[in-house]
């Protein structure tokens, strides 16, 4: 059974102007990482916001555990987790009362404050008030909150934006850990390399449609040209070249090989390098990501 399950969905923000999401379809499995991926402006929050009932008026269907998202009462939020780009916590409070506050709105059993700080490296933070929080504190705590109450389902918006590459390493692992502990995880960014590393499938997203989804594998397979990267030395110096590696047989490469190390010149690396998603978002799409 699917864990979301969304057909034609179609989304238009109040006061008309085009449709924000336009004739949506996707499954999410249980335990899977699902990730929606497109520039600014592509409708990825609106998504994440009809997902999380916070947009009620949408045309089409959404189930999230198989049951209608329109006939869930308040208990749809024991389940799910969401951590939205921007921090919502008080400024007054320190990050454990800030746990300890959300917390109480929860019926089911929920995760100890120091085990959250520690796992997201603010437990020697938790007594301090979050108005002396960099913003990257911030937003670490905010996705700590998104786990306090266990959820089956993870909304993640951006998880790693705004974040050093040491923190944003940090919460991509707990995302994979979530994961491998059966948690279904939909996700939206702009950031290609995000997808690419936490995402069993992507959908793309441009202008509120989806042309396509599918593992990032396969659409670096398909649609992406992987190339050779050959830098060789000669008397003039240091000078390189890149193949499109479907332009070689296994003989091409080593005659190609042969004849670049002639005349002189001493082949210093080579590396092979598939495509990125943004390229292969390019060539589906016609649209950039930034
Ligand atoms: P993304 O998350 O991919 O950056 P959004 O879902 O925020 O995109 O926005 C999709 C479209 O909906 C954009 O054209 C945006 O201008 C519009 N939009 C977003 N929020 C509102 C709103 N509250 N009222 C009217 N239009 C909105």
């Amino acid at each position: 059974m699917s864990v979301i399950s969304v057909e034609k969905l179609s989304y238009q923000y109040p006061g008309g102007g085009v449709e924000a999401v336009r004739e949506v379809s996707f499954e999410v499995g249980r335990g899977e990482v699902f990730g929606f991926l497109g520039p600014s402006g592509a409708g990825k929050s609106t998504m994440q916001k009809v997902l999380t009932r916070l947009l009620p008026g949408y045309s089409g269907s959404a189930q999230v555990f198989g049951q209608d998202l329109s006939s869930w009462g308040d208990n749809f939020y024991e389940n799910i987790g969401v951590c939205f780009e921007l921090p919502a916590s008080y400024l007054k409070l320190t990050a454990r009362e800030n746990l300890d506050l959300f917390a109480v709105l929860y019926r089911n059993e929920v995760r100890t404050t120091d085990d959250l700080l520690e796992q997201v490296g603010l437990l020697d933070a938790a007594d301090q008030r979050l108005s002396e929080f960099s913003k990257g504190m911030q937003i670490r705590l905010n996705f700590a909150r998104s786990l306090l109450n266990r959820p089956e389902l993870l909304f993640l918006d951006e998880p790693t934006g705004g974040l050093d590459p040491g923190n944003a390493a940090r919460i991509k692992k707990i995302i994979r850990a979530q994961r491998t502990a059966g948690t279904t995880v939909f996700l939206t960014t702009h950031d290609m390399m995000v997808a690419d590393e936490l995402c069993d499938r992507v959908a793309f997203i441009v202008e509120g449609k989806i042309p396509i989804i599918d593992t990032p594998r396969e659409l670096k397979l398909n649609y992406g040209d992987a190339v050779v990267d050959i830098k060789w030395r000669d008397d003039t110096g240091l000078d390189r070249q890149s193949v499109p590696l479907g332009s070689f047989d296994s003989r091409s490469l080593a005659e190609s090989l042969n004849a670049l190390q002639s005349g002189g010149r001493r082949i210093e690396t080579i590396h092979s390098r598939e495509a990125t998603l943004e390229q292969v978002f390019l060539k589906v799409t016609g649209s950039s990501l930034q």
